[in-house]
């Protein structure tokens, strides 16, 4: 897929420049030992035919906490962000759109501190998915990065090899994706998005800790609060998620996904008659604003 075209405009360290004139350094140390954080943003065309990122601040506070897990300089300010990434969006002429802001880090070849780091944003056309097709999910022989041995609360670039090994071995395999355990064998979360299954009546999805704690996450833990949906948050088992109605993954670039199947086992539920198919429908109304008031931010 093509991220840019000939004219396609990013922000870099506080100007707005030409994807295909930007230059960076071969010898950073982002490069070299996968040391950057970034965010994954989407931007919505609203039902009042608005572009609105959805849960910026969120998003770009997370990113500031990703850098200083690492230690790495962050003298950026979330709204003067925000408002480079519309700028970004509407140079672009984006309104369904993905947004990737990078901290990176400078040439250092060493494993000590720097002394500043950099930034880009960039964005390219992602339509509304909420895809009806349902994922085939395997269980990695890969476990999530030991939160002992990582900062796994942030999004640091580096972390994202395990991520990669994990689902392109789900894809050989001819899976549609990757479930990973944590380093105690309990469910953690898919490469790329938080999971939650549904038994009885109620969500269940694994606690903070071992995982990314997503804003989608956070977002469908909001809207079971509004649906009256009990959710508990609590470590379980592959076998137990073997016993569930249903299953989905959720995350900004997967929005609310559903699951066919985990393994060898088909999930008896019907994915239209599930709680998982309620939010995400109120998902989609969130994030393209069709409901006014509490179930918006
Ligand atoms: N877990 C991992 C490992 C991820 O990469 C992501 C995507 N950022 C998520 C969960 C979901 O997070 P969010 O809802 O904030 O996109």
């Amino acid at each position: 897929m093509a991220y840019y075209h000939n004219n396609t405009i990013i922000y870099l360290n506080g100007v707005f420049v030409k994807a295909a004139e930007a230059t960076t350094d071969f010898y950073s140390q982002s490069l070299h030992y996968g040391y950057a954080v970034f965010e994954g943003i989407r931007s919505y065309r609203t039902v009042t035919g608005e572009t609105k990122i959805f849960k910026a601040t969120e998003h770009y506070d997370r990113l500031k906490n990703s850098a200083l897990a690492l230690n790495m300089p962050y003298s950026w300010d979330s709204n003067e962000l925000i408002e480079a990434t519309y700028e970004v969006l509407e140079r672009n002429k984006l309104q369904n759109a993905y947004i990737r802001p990078v901290v990176y880090a400078p040439a250092n070849m060493s494993f000590n501190p720097n002394n500043e780091s950099y930034i880009l944003i960039a964005a390219w056309e992602m339509g509304l998915f909420l895809g009806e097709k349902l994922l085939r999910v395997m269980t990695s022989s890969f476990q999530r990065p030991n939160p002992k041995g990582f900062r796994i609360e942030a999004k640091a670039s580096g972390h994202y090899v395990n991520s990669i090994l994990a689902s392109q071995e789900a894809k050989a395999k001819g899976y549609d994706e990757a479930l990973l355990t944590d380093m105690n064998g309990y469910v953690a979360e898919g490469p790329g998005a938080n999971v939650f299954f549904e038994k009885n009546g109620k969500l269940v999805t694994p606690p903070a800790g071992n995982i990314l704690p997503g804003i989608t996450r956070a977002t469908v833990i909001e809207i079971c609060q509004v649906l009256n949906i009990p959710v508990e948050e609590r470590l379980f088992t592959t076998d137990e998620l073997k016993q569930a109605d249903a299953a989905f993954f959720c995350g900004t670039a997967a929005e609310v996904i559903g699951w066919q199947s985990y393994d060898e086992v088909t999930f008896p539920a019907k994915w239209e008659n599930t709680i998982g198919r309620r939010i995400q429908l109120a998902y989609k109304d969130r994030v393209t604003e069709a409901i006014k008031g509490e179930l918006v931010d």
